[in-house]
């Protein structure tokens, strides 16, 4: 694709001010619309309804996602009311706000989709949809991990595999970082 203003507005982007972002599978693709989304609330002068009240309503329906608590139907919805945004906001800034939705509905919907139907985040980011596992195979039972969990989500004999208990775990990540062995991942 060409980087001029009409590739990019062919992609459902804009030229704006020079700068650009790379990102990667790292990047959860529901969370980078909302962090963007975000900009717009906040920018937003509240003189027209569908960039008032409609962003601010698009911006929880991403949020209900990025929680894992979408329902189905949830995706339909997000992208109706991004498009009535689309076309009905006085400015190019309530036109254009919901472009990052749009695009990331159009290009990643796998993304979108793993967040509502399967409540995981590919990308690893999402922090309410994050369980830290750990693996029988690697675990050797050191029990460091345990030791350094601050609200004692882990439990396991010494030299036997440990286990989290994920109704209790806080995600803090305490026990990832400690971990010798590599035993523990983000699932
Ligand atoms: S679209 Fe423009 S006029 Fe309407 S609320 Fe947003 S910034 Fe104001
Ligand atoms: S720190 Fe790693 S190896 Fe040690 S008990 Fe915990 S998961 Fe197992
Ligand atoms: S992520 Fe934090 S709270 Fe969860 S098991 Fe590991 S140390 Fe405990």
């Amino acid at each position: 694709m060409a980087i001029d203003y009409d590739g990019l507005l062919a992609s459902g982007s804009m030229m704006g001010s020079g700068g650009m972002i790379v990102m990667d599978e790292d990047d959860c693709m529901v969370s980078v619309a909302k962090f963007y989304l975000d900009f717009t609330v906040e920018e937003s002068c509240g003189k027209c309804t569908p960039c008032r009240i409609g962003n601010k309503r698009l911006y929880e329906m991403l949020d209900k996602i990025t929680l894992g608590k979408a329902e189905e139907g949830d995706l339909t919805r997000l992208r109706n009311l991004a498009n009535v945004i689309k076309d009905t906001a006085l400015c190019g800034l309530g036109q254009t706000s919901p472009n990052p939705v749009l695009s990331t509905l159009d290009n990643f919907p796998e993304e979108y989709e793993a967040h509502v139907k399967e409540s995981k985040c590919p990308a690893g980011q999402c922090r309410a949809l994050m369980q830290y596992v750990i693996s029988p195979k690697l675990c050797t039972g050191c029990t460091l991990c345990a030791r350094v969990c601050p609200v004692d989500a882990i439990s396991g004999d010494k030299k036997l595999p440990h286990f989290i208990d994920t109704s209790v775990c806080i995600k803090c990540g305490a026990c990832m970082e400690k971990c010798k062995f590599g035993a523990i991942s983000i699932q």
